[in-house]
């Protein structure tokens, strides 16, 4: 059983909603197991929400499990503990064609469960909190959209979107779902069956599977790549600048889902040992 919990105002304070809720099926899968909710702890964070008056939430991989994303790091439930498989490393996608070939393949057949996924009560609440005015902004780790099909517009995506791509010659934007349409059209006979969803949509295939699968390339030849920051590469410097303004701006700061092992200036996979 997991404990789904909501935030609403009522009557000027900031009540937290818990209605406990078996999380069952694929989407229950991927919900770390959690100690009972402690009252006190619900009253602190009351309070907290309450006192703040531009408040800045950040959120991670966590607050997408209950709408069917598996995190990284989650004990038992987390990609890390299910498999052996790491993220795609950004060199090695820029590097190998072969490596492109296979992200995509994989990518093509998560897509359709990836993009139809929908935003649970977390995310719905943070978009109530911003038309309610009481959240100031909304940084996240994520590349799921799940607060923008949520309504939240104050919204920095921190590591991009997997709903678009990018053309990494001539840097033009398509909407994922284009791009999923010339894959079809490429593949017209190609199917392959997936093997469990990562946090970015990634799904598991045999190297047979992943080999006849073409890989469109934009008009002008170059490589796609979604536009996500993958491990080994940084956030854009004016994109964190933001993020950095916005958070001496805010006076109190609210962190959901998230381990913060990964820091958002350097490389994610050298980020524990990261102190700039
Ligand atoms: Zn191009």
């Amino acid at each position: 059983m997991n404990c789904r919990w909501t935030l609403r105002a009522a009557k000027g304070r900031w009540m937290v909603n818990i209605s406990q809720q078996c999380s069952h099926g694929s989407i229950g899968l991927f919900v770390p197991p959690s100690p009972p909710l402690d009252p006190e702890k619900i009253r602190e964070l009351q309070r907290f929400i309450t006192l703040s008056k531009r408040l800045l939430v950040m959120t991670g991989a966590g607050i997408s499990t209950e709408s069917g994303i598996p995190d990284y790091r989650s004990e038992k439930v987390g990609l890390y503990a299910r498999t052996d498989r790491k993220p795609i490393q950004h060199g090695d996608f820029l590097r190998s064609a072969p490596v492109r070939q296979r992200y995509w393949a994989r990518n093509f057949v998560g897509w359709p469960r990836f993009s139809s996924l929908q935003p649970n009560p977390a995310h719905w609440a943070l978009s109530n909190w911003e038309r309610l005015g009481k959240l100031y902004w909304l940084v996240t780790q994520n590349v799921d959209a799940l607060h923008t099909k949520a309504g939240s517009q104050r919204l920095t995506e921190l590591h991009g979107c997997m709903h678009r791509v990018l053309c990494l010659n001539c840097g033009e934007q398509i909407p994922r779902g284009v791009l999923q349409e010339r894959f079809e059209a490429l593949n017209p006979t190609w199917s392959a069956e997936a093997h469990g969803l990562a946090p970015d949509g990634d799904v598991f295939l045999t190297e047979e599977q992943v080999r006849s699968f073409r890989v469109p390339s934009c008009r002008c030849g170059g490589p796609l790549k979604p536009d996500v920051v993958f491990f080994g590469d940084t956030v854009n410097p004016d994109k964190v600048d933001f993020v950095h303004r916005r958070v001496k701006e805010a006076d109190s700061l609210l962190v959901v889902g998230s381990s913060l092992q990964v820091h958002p200036h350097c490389p994610r996979e050298e980020a524990p040992n990261c102190n700039t």
